[in-house]
């Protein structure tokens, strides 16, 4: 029995006690210290079936923590490792990390570097991760003296951290916001522009001026197909999320005329070669006390409330989830 939140399609989510099955194959148990609050496990908690895919659920995509016990084939992850794992199926198909105990599996799960500890683990989680992940993606294309990078969704965990990370590699940042007011914590994180994301929410011109050598994009919609109207020849944009819209009204003009790239950003099913090189990343390019800025702590019960805010846009930065 661990303690837990469990949440399902036909009733309120609650903290429980949930059994555990022993670790199978190639498993681990991991005795949980932190997880954190994502915006798909705020859909969680409302109980979404495109998140909640098997009922009941423990939500909780991240999950930090201390090895306890590994399964039968396992000899590549030791009992006692501080280790951590981001999506590969928790809190969507399995149970995850809003619980003392969690069952994960090892071939998703990375080896914490002694730089970053439980609660830098958790406060960089999935949207940490993915940040990192778009980062990767964009540096292969776009250098800092190519020109200005736009961050959208500033405010929220992939943006925070994504601002983070392009500045301490000396990019330029703007950041978009649809939340003026904190206009200084992003610029504390390292934006040097804050707009507002008004300017650029609703379907625009094909092509625009080229104002951006890059973007990292987690809002889609019209505001991705006019970021990249927006991109300059050769820039490209990396597209993780949907908080504006799933939708995509763009044409292939950026494409064909200025040879912009939009890159695909995954955490999910990301391979562990892939998720070992990001966190290696963040434990040197991410600054644990900027992150803490915009970084608050709460307890089990608390995350379920904390979840419908960040889907409902309200939630500035990251969320950490104390299960102990
Ligand atoms: P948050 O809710 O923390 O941040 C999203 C931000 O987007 C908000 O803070 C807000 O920023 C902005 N926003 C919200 N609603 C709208 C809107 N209608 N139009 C324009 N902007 C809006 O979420 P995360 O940062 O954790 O995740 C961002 C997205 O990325 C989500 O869609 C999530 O599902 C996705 N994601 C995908 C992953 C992947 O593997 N592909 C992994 C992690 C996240 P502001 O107030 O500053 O405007």
């Amino acid at each position: 029995m661990t303690r837990a939140v469990l949440v399902s399609r036909s009733a309120a989510p609650t903290v429980t006690d949930v059994d555990l099955p022993a670790p199978g194959g190639r498993e681990a148990l991991v005795t949980v210290t932190r997880s954190s609050v994502n915006y798909k496990d705020g859909l969680a908690v409302a109980g979404d079936p495109g998140v909640v895919r098997t009922d009941p659920l423990v939500p909780g995509i991240d999950v930090v923590g201390t090895v306890a016990a590994v399964g039968p084939e396992v000899e590549d992850v030791a009992v006692g490792e501080r280790v951590v794992l981001t999506g590969a199926g928790a809190g969507e198909t399995r149970h995850g990390g809003w619980a003392e105990q969690c069952v994960v599996p090892v071939d998703s799960l990375v080896s914490l570097p002694d730089a970053v500890d439980d609660d830098l683990a958790a406060a960089i989680g999935t949207a940490g991760f993915t940040a990192m992940l778009s980062v990767l993606a964009l540096e292969r294309v776009v250098a800092p003296e190519d020109g200005p990078v736009l961050v959208t969704g500033a405010s929220g965990g992939v943006g925070t951290v994504a601002i983070a990370l392009l500045a301490a590699r000396g990019y330029r940042v703007t950041a978009s916001t649809g939340r003026p007011e904190n206009g200084d914590s992003l610029r504390a994180l390292g934006a040097t522009d804050v707009v507002d994301r008004a300017t650029i929410a609703e379907p625009g011109k094909p092509m625009q001026r080229a104002v951006w050598a890059g973007a990292v994009d987690s809002v889609g919609g019209a505001t991705l197909a006019n970021v990249l109207a927006s991109t300059q020849y050769g820039g490209a944009v990396t597209a993780c999320g949907l908080a504006q819209d799933t939708s995509l009204p763009t044409t292939v003009l950026p494409f064909i005329l200025r040879g912009v790239s939009l890159l695909g950003i995954d955490s999910v099913a990301a391979p562990l070669d892939l998720r070992q090189r990001a966190w290696a990343r963040l434990g040197t390019d991410l600054d644990p006390a900027l992150l803490r800025g915009v970084t608050r702590t709460v307890g089990l019960g608390e995350a379920i409330e904390v979840g419908a805010a960040v889907v409902a846009g309200r939630v500035h930065g990251r969320t950490v989830v104390d299960v102990a």
